[in-house]
């Protein structure tokens, strides 16, 4: 069973200390079951009027229209870390932690860590405060432990679009405490070592290279797919922090030069009925949030494609040289 802490004494003297009236709360949709009942503790504690987005969360990249809007004097977004992005409104960024029963997963994930002494232990957002315990199991097991901080994210802590903490790092191998597959891939593809995964909800250790297979086969046959597109369109998010209407507009005049065709297409949800009306586009490019194009590509009839991926089909990038797309604050 999931279970999550938050540090809900910060928000009340945050509000207290703000003299907010009208506090915004956001969540990403894992943690939304929680909202009422903050909500209630909120409003019964301070006095505050509490409005819930009701909208889909992805990231600190995405914050509340709320927060656009400034209809509220304090927003509260849980579960993710700041980005280095300027925000409308006060906003607090509340971590939502995962309580792990035990370090027991630890032990097994040591068995498909043998032979490696260095290792670079990784995590999201919400396991951040288990690092230190896990790295003291793993050096009184032996292991040499590193860490660092990236560009925009704290020590150990990726993010589906910044792999900076681990790029570079002189390890043998890394240990991605974690759910899914999708960061493990960016951290495989980030730097070609070797990548142990232990994910608590699964209660699994696992090797991450099957899953790289299966996912560079599917990029590659996306890629032929668009080779032979004509017209493009080009995705930009209307999104705070997904937004990269410059790498837009180069990847526009790049498509042009190739003797190709590209439209700009401003969206702030991209799912499939939002592309139905251009069908007679041949492929995407998604300039918005890097998981969109691996995640979800499965849902869409037309390739979608990473910027990175566009290259190799113009003929300007080679497939071996393939690299996961990153957002640059
Ligand atoms: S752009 Fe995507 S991967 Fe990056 S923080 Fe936002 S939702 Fe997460």
């Amino acid at each position: 069973m999931t279970s999550y802490q938050f540090k809900i004494d910060q928000v009340l003297d945050k509000i207290r200390e703000t003299k907010a009236e009208v506090v915004g709360l956001q969540f990403p949709e894992g943690l939304k079951v929680h909202a009422t009942e903050l909500a209630s503790r909120i409003e019964n504690e301070t006095g505050a009027l509490v409005l819930i987005s009701g909208d889909p969360c992805y990231g600190a990249c995405d914050l509340s229209d709320m927060e656009m809007a400034g209809i509220v004097d304090l927003l509260v977004h849980f579960g993710h870390t700041p980005l280095p992005i300027d925000y409308n409104v006060p906003t607090l960024f509340v971590e939502a932690h995962y309580q792990l029963g035990s370090l027991e997963i630890l032990k097994r994930a040591l068995e498909s860590l043998e032979g490696k002494e260095k290792i670079g232990l990784v995590t999201t957002t919400q396991h951040l405060h288990l690092l230190e315990d896990a790295a003291q199991f793993l050096e009184e097991h032996g292991k040499q432990v590193l860490m660092k901080e990236g560009a925009g994210t704290l020590k150990g802590q990726v993010l589906g679009c910044n792999f900076s903490s681990v790029q570079d790092l002189p390890v043998d191998a890394f240990l991605y405490l974690g759910s899914g597959n999708f960061h493990p891939l960016g951290i495989k593809l980030s730097t070609q070592k070797p990548v142990v995964i232990a994910d608590p909800y699964l209660n699994q250790v696992r090797d991450i290279d099957e899953f790289t297979d299966r996912i560079l086969r599917i990029r590659f046959a996306r890629i032929t797919k668009a080779t032979e597109a004509k017209k493009f369109g080009i995705l930009i998010s209307s999104k705070k922090g997904q937004c990269r209407l410059d790498l837009a507009k180069d990847l526009k005049k790049m498509i042009y030069n190739e003797g190709r065709e590209a439209y700009l297409i401003l969206l702030d949800e991209i799912n499939p009925p939002s592309l139905l009306p251009y069908m007679d586009l041949d492929a995407f490019i998604v300039t918005a949030c890097p998981r969109i194009a691996i995640d979800d590509s499965k849902m869409y009839k037309k390739p979608l494609l990473t910027p990175q991926e566009l290259e190799i089909v113009l003929g300007l990038r080679e497939w071996e040289d393939y690299q996961m797309d990153e957002i640059k604050y």
